[in-house]
C-alpha cells in the first residue's frame, strides 16, 4: 500500500487536538465517549486518510465503552505492532496507509474470530451504506457465540456439543477477575470465575433463546453457588452475554420460565469481558473418560434427561464437533 506521509504539524492543521492525541500520539479516549456508536450499516474508514478499516458487519457491542469489531475491513488496511507502553504488552493497531493509530487487537475474546478491534471512535470516521460503498459481498454474521456456566463445564459440554447447528463448545473460565487462571485456581473458589462454556452456534439454525431453554433444562438455576455435590461459587448458574439482544433475550426466558420453579431463579446475567479456555485435559472430558464415576454417575444421566426432554435439539454426534 502506498503510504501517506505528513509532518506533525501537516497532521496538526488537519486534525482535531482530540484526534491528533489519540491518532498521532497514541493515546486513548474515554470509554463511553464515543458519538456515533451506533449499529448502521457501513463502512468506518480513518479519520486521517479515509482510508476504509472497519466495516458495520463486523461491528458488535462489547459493552466495554470503545466501538469494537471482531474483523478489520481488509487484512491490507490494517497493521498490528506490539506495544508494550507502561509494561502492558498489547497489540497496537494502525492504519496501514498513513500510520495513525487506531486502538488495540485483544485475542481469546468471544467473537467469531476470537478478536477484539477495540478502537478509539475519535480516529474513525463513519460512513453509511447509502451514502459511500455499500460493502461488496463480504459474509454476512453467520456465526454467533453464547456463554453460558451452570455447575461443571464437563456437564454442559457433553450437551451443548450434541446439539444441531451448534459448531462447537470450548470449556473454560469466565465471569471472574484472575487474568490467566488455572483449574487449579478455579476450583479453590478465589478467582470469581465459573466453570463455563463457550458455544459457537449457527443462529440459522439454532437461535440463542433454544439454547437458553437447553442451558435451563441441563442445570438448577435456583441454588445459589451450588450444583448437586459441587458446590461453591464457579459452579454459580450465569449467563454471558455477548450482545445487547441477548441480554434481553436472557432476561425474557427467565421471565418466561420463573413460575416453573418453585424457588427463585438465581442466575446471574453479565456481559462477558474475558473468557479463558481451560486446560487440554477437560476438553471433550465425557467422551475421553466415560468409565469415570462421575461421567457415569453425574453427567450421562444428566445429558440423557436434556435429550429426552429436547430430542428434536439433539443431532448424532458424528455430525458435530467430535468428529473433529
Ligand atoms: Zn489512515
Amino acid at each position: 500500500m502506498k503510504k501517506i506521509r505528513k509532518s506533525e504539524q501537516e497532521w496538526k492543521k488537519i486534525l482535531t487536538p482530540a484526534q491528533y492525541v489519540v491518532m498521532r500520539e497514541k493515546g486513548t479516549e474515554t470509554p463511553f465517549s464515543c458519538a456515533w456508536d451506533k449499529f448502521g450499516e457501513g463502512v468506518y474508514h480513518c479519520a486521517a486518510c479515509d482510508l476504509p478499516v472497519f466495516g458495520s458487519e463486523a461491528k458488535y457491542d462489547s459493552e466495554t465503552g470503545w466501538p469494537s469489531y471482531f474483523e478489520p475491513y481488509d487484512l491490507e488496511n490494517i497493521e498490528e505492532r506490539p506495544d508494550d507502553f507502561m509494561g502492558m504488552k498489547r497489540t497496537e493497531v494502525i492504519c496501514a496507509r498513513c500510520e495513525s493509530h487506531l486502538g488495540h487487537v485483544f485475542e481469546n475474546e468471544p467473537t467469531p474470530t476470537g478478536k477484539r478491534y477495540c478502537m478509539n471512535s475519535v480516529a474513525l470516521k463513519f460512513r453509511p451504506a447509502k451514502q459511500k460503498m455499500k460493502r461488496d459481498k463480504k459474509q454476512q454474521k453467520d456465526t454467533e457465540i453464547a456463554i453460558f456456566g451452570g455447575g461443571c463445564f464437563w456437564c454442559l459440554e457433553p450437551i451443548f456439543s450434541r446439539i444441531s447447528g451448534v459448531l462447537d463448545v470450548t470449556p473454560g473460565y469466565a465471569g471472574g477477575k484472575t487474568k490467566n487462571p488455572t483449574y487449579e485456581d478455579v476450583s479453590k473458589g478465589r478467582t470469581g470465575h465459573a466453570e463455563v462454556v463457550r458455544i459457537n452456534f449457527d443462529p440459522s439454525k439454532v437461535t440463542y433463546k433454544e439454547l437458553l431453554k437447553l442451558f435451563f433444562s441441563s442445570h438448577d438455576p435456583t441454588t445459589l453457588n451450588r450444583q448437586g455435590n459441587d458446590v461453591g461459587t464457579q459452579y454459580r448458574s450465569i449467563i454471558l452475554y455477548t450482545s445487547r439482544s441477548q441480554k434481553e433475550i436472557a432476561k425474557n426466558v427467565i421471565e418466561e420460565i420463573k413460575s416453573a420453579y418453585e424457588n427463585k431463579i438465581v442466575t446471574e446475567i453479565v456481559s462477558i469481558n474475558e473468557f479463558y479456555e481451560a486446560e487440554e485435559y477437560h476438553h471433550k472430558y465425557f467422551e475421553k473418560n466415560p468409565e469415570k464415576a462421575y461421567c457415569r454417575l453425574v453427567i450421562a444421566p444428566k445429558l440423557k434427561k436434556v435429550q429426552d426432554k429436547h430430542k428434536e435439539y439433539f443431532t448424532e454426534i458424528s455430525e458435530n464437533v467430535y468428529k473433529k
